[in-house]
């Protein structure tokens, strides 16, 4: 439970429509840029999904994640969609499913198709996956699904048996292991899908190792999707942390000359796996997800994080939820110090966002392009052809 507060206080309301989001991060976005008249706005786009946009959404679900992203050549890719029991002010349950539900079913993603292409549900705490009967409309079906451990450990509202529901074949659900582990702690290194090893395949083929060495769950002439992590148990450094945690699948889109990077709750340990396998292919990142709602316990070593030569930072967490402590101040410190003296990103003066200092929670004011869910309200971000 919360501490009880002395003083009330004003929390802004996270924005239900997002597209008051895309709006407004669109005039943010024309304001930093650098000299010269902002360009003229473009004339309203029929927008929607597979006219060669890359789009993302980060969902404000509360203690949770949930993103929506549509590829340049129209599939649609849900990471992760679950919340916690503890929310903020004015959100519940129902709220956040509607929120989620609300993009998911905009012409700018699955619109009325009712398909999503490829799920990727990191691991199985239920904050990543147990929304997932709540948002996804009756006869929504998904093509694939990806995973790390035991898809029946996925049990939170039955998200497991809806999912069964919504693929073809239940061998359309597969749990992915990328990892290095050596011997006794876990087995030797491995790359399988379902426990099948995964092996080198011609270019835009699905589950075939690609080139670089991550494994393709989507392939087109713009947009590589590609997991570069998942099943990783060896604690390579000390994390705090757990295996679910540490095994969580993440996830690397590239696309348009952009990277985006989805961590789940990646620790410090499969941070440091990243960089031992993907150290180059990890840098000058255009958008990461900062790993474990902003935790400053488990994730985002500095190492880490001043590899990724990161443009813009999104951390799924909500604004005041005392149980966990986060989003961690220290964290957004450390992206805002090191943004700042890589110099890559677009300074956004005045960005406020709310975090936890200790037990003390503040709003604080940066100058980088970092960003909390729980903060913001739903992002939308666009990367145009
Ligand atoms: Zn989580």
């Amino acid at each position: 439970m919360p501490p009880k507060r002395k003083k009330p206080y004003t929390v802004p309301p996270v924005m239900p429509d997002f597209k008051r989001i895309r709006l407004a991060a669109t005039a943010a976005a024309s304001l930093v840029g650098g000299g010269g008249p902002p360009p003229p706005p473009p004339p309203p786009p029929a927008a929607r999904r597979g006219d060669g946009v890359l789009r993302v959404a980060y969902v404000a679900i509360g203690q949770g994640d949930c993103a929506v992203l549509a590829t340049p050549g129209g599939r649609v890719v849900m990471i992760d969609c679950g919340t916690s029991p503890e929310f903020d002010a004015g959100d519940n349950y129902a709220t956040v499913a509607a929120r989620a539900q609300a993009v998911l079913y905009d012409d700018l993603f699955i619109g009325a198709t009712n398909h999503i292409d490829v799920v990727i549900i990191t691991h199985p705490d239920a904050d990543h996956y147990e929304r997932f009967p709540a948002v996804l409309r009756p006869g929504t079906t998904i093509g694939r699904i990806y995973h790390s451990r035991n898809f029946d450990d996925y049990s939170t509202n039955g998200a497991n048996d809806f999912l069964k529901g919504a693929v073809a074949a239940v061998t359309d659900i597969r749990e992915v292991v990328h990892n290095d582990d050596p011997a006794g702690t876990g087995g030797p290194g491995e790359t399988t899908l379902g426990g099948v090893p995964v092996v080198a395949g011609p270019p835009f083929a699905m589950d075939v190792l690609d080139p670089d060495g991550g494994i393709t769950v989507v392939a087109e002439p713009n947009c590589r999707i590609s997991i570069l992590a998942a099943g990783v148990d060896h604690v390579y450094v000390p994390d705090h942390s757990n295996p679910t945690n540490r095994g969580s699948v993440v996830t690397l889109v590239e696309a348009r000359g952009k990277k985006l990077l989805f961590c789940g709750d990646a620790t410090r340990a499969t941070e440091r796996f990243l960089l031992n396998r993907f150290r180059a292919r990890l840098q000058d990142v255009d958008l990461t997800t900062i790993g474990h709602h902003a935790s400053d316990r488990t994730s985002s070593a500095p190492d880490f994080v001043q590899n990724l030569r990161v443009r813009e930072a999104v951390g799924s967490a909500p604004q005041y939820v005392a149980k966990h402590h986060l989003p961690s101040w220290p964290v957004i410190a450390r992206y805002q110090g090191i943004m700042a003296a890589q110099g890559l990103a677009t300074a956004v003066p005045g960005n406020r966002i709310r975090s936890w200092h200790g037990k003390k929670n503040n709003w604080d004011t940066v100058t980088m392009p970092i960003y909390t869910t729980g903060s913001h309200g739903t992002i939308l971000r666009e990367f145009e052809p």
